[in-house]
């Protein structure tokens, strides 16, 4: 780990007077297709029934079993302290909430995830 410490204090007048965006910008003027970038491949539009942004990770990338040696995918379900982050925030279906306590309290076992930081 580099700890970079910018601590450059940039007074220097180093300012150049020309902006780097021009008047034209990048906006060119020829046809752009400007369609709709979402693939919306339903037949319906909207559903009827609303349901939060937040959808199960796992449910949605279909994983069943959650590796608990994937520390970079567990440490998204575990907060600054090592705590694990409640099913309301994170989103997590209960059923994957649970693997995914486990695999976390596997993975904490094995250090890869901390218990709790110390402060
Ligand atoms: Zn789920």
């Amino acid at each position: 780990m580099a700890e970079e410490n910018q601590a450059k204090a940039s007074a220097s007048a180093d300012a150049a007077p020309q902006s780097a965006s021009g008047p034209g910008g990048s906006s060119g003027p020829g046809p752009g297709p400007r369609g709709p970038a979402r693939g919306a491949g339903g037949p319906g539009g909207r559903g009827k029934f609303f349901r939060r942004k937040k959808v199960c990770k796992f449910c949605t990338d279909r994983i069943d079993a959650i590796p608990y040696r994937d520390v970079r995918l567990l440490q998204q379900f575990v907060a600054e302290r090592g705590k694990i982050v409640p099913r309301r925030l994170s989103g997590v279906c209960t059923t994957h909430q649970r693997r995914l306590t486990r695999a976390i309290k596997q993975a904490r076992n094995i250090a890869l995830l901390p218990f709790a930081t110390r402060h």
